[in-house]
Parts: structure tokens; C-alpha cells; sequence
């Protein structure tokens, strides 16, 4: 009923037969990776997308097991995707392994390319702007990390095979760190933890959930960046986290 209520069953049901999955993979899974085309046969058929989504359980599942050390190496050698070829560093992360904030956003531009850590260039100047503003601070109570762990070229959205590749990585690392709230930075982050294609517009000031734990939308900094009268609501969204986190918290003393 719940799945009905945010309009996810019909990308889920079909997720079901293919094991554990986060709701990004169960979009991607519902696509024939062979014609890309919707599959929309109800009957059973064993097919080599069928094989290769059991094989791709296998890789889900084995990352699902790495503590933290493992993880990260996993992700420094990563080869499953085209983008490996291109990067410098993976962005893999960074922040407090025990944090009660996750702040999630799209994937590593240029300068995180550069240096591995997320949020490092302009909008990452912002986004600790935004985190000081309700008295937080990167590494402190905080995680952040991206979608993607590989910049695509010229920073285009992420593809969702490679969504889909990424996934496992940061739904381990969600679990290892058990944040009280995430915050999905911007439409990207969003549509991939939801499984939605509705606009940021359309899911700020509500609590979502991904996976279990409560999530809130606001818009991406570098959105910001170019559209500075909606600072005004990523604001008001900030203000919303903060209150939605001392109720998580069971009231405790908020920012002032
Ligand atoms: N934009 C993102 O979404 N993530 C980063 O790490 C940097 C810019």
C-alpha cells in the first residue's frame, strides 16, 4: 500500500523475482537491456538479461557484505562501468562513518575528478555554505556522497546502467553509516533514491523514504548557483530538515 501511495509498484513488482535491489536498479531492471525497450510480457521467459540481472545479484550481493575498508577498495578498482576510462579519481565519499546527516548529490564534476572527494569545486563551496547555515560542518555529523563514483564527460546526467552499476556502493555505504535523514541534492540524486521521474519542485517539504530511512529533496547547489532567487526555498528546505532531524532525534536541541 505504501509502494501504491508514492506510485512505485509497477517498477517494483518486477524487481521482485531478481532478489534485493534498491528502487534506482528497479527502474533499469524493467528495461530490456537488449532492445532498451519496456518489457511488458507478464509470462516468464529466461533470457541472457534475465542470466545477466542474476549475475549482477551476485555483484549486489558481495558488496552488500564489505565492511568500510573493503568498500572503498572495491570502488577504487571499479571496472563495471564505461566510465572508469575516463576518470582521474574516484569520488568515492567522504564525512563521519557515523554521521546522522547524508547529504547525496549527482555525481563528481571536474574538480572532484581531480582530488576524489565530492563537492570540492564551486557548488561544493556552497553546499558547505548550506551545512554552516544550520551549524553543520562537512566531517562532522555529516556524509556526503554522489549517485556516481566516475565523473561522466562534460558532466552529463548519469546514464542508468551506470546508476545502476554505482547503486550497490552507495546503498552499502548508507547502510554501514545509518544516517537518520538523507538529503538528496537536485533531481539526479532524487529521481535515482525515489525511483521517480517528479520535479524537486514537486517532493521538497515532505518526507520520503529510501530504503527505510526518511529523505528530503532539496535543490542541487550548483542549481543554485545559476538560479540564486531559489536559494530562498533550498532555505526554507534546510529549515525543514533541521526540524524533520529533531524529530528523528526525539527532540533534541536544534541549531539556532
Ligand atoms: N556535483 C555533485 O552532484 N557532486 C559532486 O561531488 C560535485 C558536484
Amino acid at each position: 500500500m505504501m509502494l501504491e501511495e508514492m506510485g512505485l509498484t509497477p517498477v517494483w513488482r518486477l524487481r521482485q523475482t531478481t532478489g534485493e535491489a534498491g528502487p534506482a536498479s528497479a527502474v533499469v531492471s524493467a528495461v530490456d537491456s537488449e532492445s532498451q525497450q519496456p518489457v511488458t510480457s507478464q509470462a516468464p521467459r529466461i533470457t541472457n538479461h534475465e542470466s545477466r540481472i542474476a549475475d549482477s545479484g551476485d555483484r549486489r550481493a558481495e558488496i552488500m557484505r564489505m565492511p568500510w575498508p573493503e568498500i572503498k577498495a572495491r570502488v577504487a578498482s571499479c571496472t563495471d562501468c564505461p566510465l572508469h576510462a575516463k576518470r582521474n579519481k574516484t569520488v568515492f565519499g567522504v564525512g563521519d562513518e557515523n554521521a546522522d546527516w547524508l547529504f547525496v548529490g549527482e555525481g563528481p564534476g571536474a574538480e572532484e575528478d581531480a582530488q576524489g572527494e565530492p563537492f570540492v569545486g564551486q557548488a561544493g563551496r556552497l553546499l558547505d555554505s548550506m551545512l554552516a547555515a544550520i551549524k553543520l560542518k562537512r566531517g562532522d555529523n555529516v556524509y556526503i556522497a554522489n549517485i556516481l563514483k566516475c565523473r561522466p564527460p562534460g558532466n552529463r546526467n548519469p546514464e542508468p546502467q551506470e546508476a545502476l552499476q554505482c547503486e550497490p556502493y552507495l546503498h552499502r555505504q548508507i547502510d554501514l553509516i545509518r544516517p537518520k535523514l538523507i538529503v538528496a541534492l537536485g533531481k539526479v540524486a532524487a529521481a535515482n533514491l525515489l525511483a521517480t521521474d517528479a520535479s524537486v519542485a514537486s517532493m521538497r517539504g515532505k518526507v520520503h523514504r529510501y530504503r527505510g530511512t526518511p529523505l528530503i529533496v532539496t535543490y542541487h547547489p550548483a542549481y543554485l548557483l545559476r538560479n540564486l532567487p531559489d536559494k530562498a526555498k533550498a532555505w526554507v528546505d534546510l529549515c525543514f530538515a533541521v526540524k524533520t532531524m529533531q524529530g528523528l532525534q526525539g527532540g533534541a536541541s536544534a541549531p539556532n
